[in-house]
Order: structure tokens, then C-alpha cells, then sequence
């Protein structure tokens, strides 16, 4: 078998290195054959609450459910939140899905846009006033640009009748999520948590919770499974409403305890100092720059890079080292590269990557 390459896509990632020794552990102890109604599994889902509540900093108001994916939690928002209109803050690929995921639920649903690279300025001119939810993306995973927590807290003061919607995917733990400013956040697993993919974490305070009350009330539907009042029904119980992802609620409380054992503030400062590694090497580079050229939307976490003449030459000649980073998404595939700084990701492999970056012209 060839040399296993380092995987620094943007998700899936490489898995955080502890992952192999729980999944071990995980086959020992039966964990994907155990009945989600047992006792056993109502104390893996409480030690995972309970680790990405720590890890989050989480107030007790809000409430953690499990779902198949952060796409699922779209759908969800659009279907428990929303009786006819939301806002959407879009500056990428992801951000525009979601957009496109309300209005496929049959939202009334408003954007504004920026340009590639960039954040568009929230105005109170910006969405009609009546939007029920806003939605924010954190980090941009397909652009590598990062909305400060201080534009959110902004559109709260703009927007304050509206639910704020954060999706943390391509950056939780990593970020700071003030949870004064947001009332829903969301992330699956297979980012910076270096897990396998197939698991959702939605987080929904009270306020989402009467607001669901609200719309079931008014004779609209929430759907079935996934609709708020059930998750939540099931949540104080430790349990889901269907036969949940055991083995990925598993390894997700395993990691997240690693990730608390290791300290918050180490790991934030870690990908603070490698993703100024790889911004140095962009600033240095004579044909690479970053495709957010204003410092302050740097993305910690997802790096992306323009590429003069053309990603290809990157990727193959980094391929040859056993590095194997993202190409660019979409229609940029040709034309940049997008490099993870997850957790997972060491110094010493950031660093291995920024000289081979170098070496290339
Ligand atoms: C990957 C990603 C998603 C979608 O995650 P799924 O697990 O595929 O549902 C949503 N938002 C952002 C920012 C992402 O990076």
C-alpha cells in the first residue's frame, strides 16, 4: 500500500489523533450494537452533552440535539423557525446553500452577497424588517473568510426580533461563539473535530423553542422526527427520537474530552500561531495570496489561496511530499487551494507544508 498521505482538506479532514485508540475501545465495549434506549447509551449521550457544553461554553437555556448533518440542521431551521421570511448574510458556497435550502422549504427567504473573498456590511436597510430568522456562517469554508463575533452582535442590535443563526461548522471549537448575540448554532463532525462524518450538533435556546411553539400553535407543521418539541421531548431523557449515529455520539464525547484535557486556550492559540505560519508563507509566496485580503476576515481555520498559473501545480507537487491539501471549491477549483488548520493538524505539519509551499514558484 502506498504511503497514507496527510489529509489537510477542509472536511473530511485527517481525524484528531485520538480518534483511532476510542474507535478500539468503541469495538470493545459493543458501542454500534447497543440499544439507544438502554442505560448505557443514555450515559454516552450525557458525557457528550455534557463535553461539548464545557468545550463550548454553552449557557444552561440552550439545548443540544443530535441530527444527521449541518445540511439536516438547515432544513431543520427553515421548518421549526421560520413561518415566512428569513435573512441570509451570503459569502460563499455555503452560505448561499443555505440560503437555497430556504427557500426550497418554501421561505420567503432575503440575501445580500459579497463579493468573493469579502463580507457583505449588514445594514438596517439590508433584509426587511420582519425576518424571522438571520442567518450568519462563521467561516466560510469554500472562500477561508471568518465573520467577527462583532458583525453578529451588530445585526442583533439591527435585527432584534429575529432569531440569529450561526453555523459554526469549519470552526468549532475554535471559535468563541457569544451566545448573547446567537440563538441557534450548528456544526457536524467531520471538520475541525477530525471525526467521521454522518453527525449534526444543533444548539437552540428557549427563544427557538416558543418560536416553534409559536408556529405548531399558528397550524403549520415542524415536520415529524427532527421537528424541535420532539428532539427536545427526547434531549431531557438523553436519548434521540430515532436510533441515532451511537458510534459518532460516542467518538464525538471522547474527542471533545480530549479536546477539554488539552485546554481550550492551548488549542486556540495553536491554530492562532499555525494559521500565521500559513499566512506568512501566502505574504512571502511570489504566486500565492490569500483569497481574503482583509487581515481582520482571515480565517483561522480554513486558509484559502489564490493560485497564479494555476492550482494544479501546487497540489501535484505537494501530493509527491504526502500532503494532500483541498483544491479550490467549485468553479475555483482550478485556481486555488484551500488548506485546513484544524486541531489535528500539527505545528510541525504546518510548518512541513509552508517549506514545500515555498519551494514551489
Ligand atoms: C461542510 C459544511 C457544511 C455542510 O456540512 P454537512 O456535514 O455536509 O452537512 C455546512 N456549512 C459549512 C460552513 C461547511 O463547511
Amino acid at each position: 500500500m502506498k504511503n497514507r498521505p496527510f489529509i489537510l482538506v477542509p472536511g473530511p479532514s485527517a481525524l484528531y489523533f485520538t480518534v483511532e485508540d476510542h474507535l478500539k475501545e468503541a469495538l470493545a465495549l459493543q458501542v454500534p450494537s447497543i440499544s439507544h434506549r438502554s442505560e448505557f447509551y443514555t450515559e454516552i449521550h450525557r458525557e457528550t452533552v455534557s463535553n461539548i457544553r464545557k468545550l463550548l461554553n454553552i449557557p444552561s437555556d440552550f439545548h443540544v440535539f443530535f441530527t444527521g448533518s449541518a445540511t439536516e440542521v438547515w432544513e431543520r431551521i427553515a421548518q421549526n423557525l421560520i413561518i415566512a421570511k428569513s435573512g441570509h448574510v451570503v459569502n460563499g458556497a455555503f452560505s448561499k446553500k443555505n440560503f437555497e435550502a430556504a427557500k426550497a422549504m418554501g421561505v420567503d427567504a432575503h440575501k445580500i452577497e459579497a463579493v468573493e473573498g469579502d463580507l457583505p456590511n449588514v445594514t438596517a436597510e439590508s433584509f426587511p424588517k420582519d425576518i424571522e430568522v438571520l442567518n450568519f456562517t462563521h467561516n466560510e469554508t469554500s472562500t477561508g473568510v471568518m465573520t467577527p463575533m462583532d458583525n453578529i452582535r451588530e445585526a442583533r442590535n439591527l435585527y432584534p426580533d429575529a432569531i440569529i443563526s450561526l453555523d459554526v461548522v469549519s470552526s468549532a471549537p475554535y471559535v468563541d461563539i457569544d451566545f448573547e448575540a446567537v440563538d441557534t448554532a450548528y456544526f457536524s463532525v467531520q471538520k475541525c473535530f477530525g471525526l467521521p462524518a454522518g453527525l449534526g450538533v444543533w444548539i437552540v435556546n428557549d427563544r427557538c423553542v416558543q418560536k416553534a411553539k409559536e408556529k405548531s400553535q399558528a397550524g403549520h407543521s415542524l415536520g415529524s422526527y427532527h421537528s424541535i418539541p420532539s428532539l427536545l421531548k427526547m434531549a431531557v431523557k438523553d436519548q434521540t427520537p430515532e436510533t441515532p449515529n451511537v458510534l459518532g455520539v460516542y467518538l464525538l464525547g471522547k474527542v471533545a474530552g480530549d479536546m477539554l484535557n488539552k485546554g481550550l486556550d492551548v488549542l486556540r492559540r495553536e491554530t492562532i500561531y499555525k494559521s500565521t505560519v500559513l499566512y506568512e508563507t501566502l505574504k512571502k509566496h511570489p504566486s500565492l495570496s490569500p483569497l481574503a485580503e482583509k487581515e481582520e476576515l482571515q480565517s483561522k481555520t480554513v486558509v484559502v489561496a489564490k493560485c497564479e498559473g494555476g492550482s494544479e501545480r501546487f497540489l501535484k507537487a505537494l501530493a509527491e511530499k504526502g500532503l494532500q491539501p483541498g483544491s479550490g471549491y467549485g468553479g475555483a477549483k482550478n485556481t486555488q487551494i484551500r488548506i485546513a488548520n484544524f486541531p489535528t493538524h500539527s505545528k510541525e505539519l504546518i510548518e512541513m507544508l509552508s517549506d514545500e509551499l515555498m519551494k514551489i514558484d
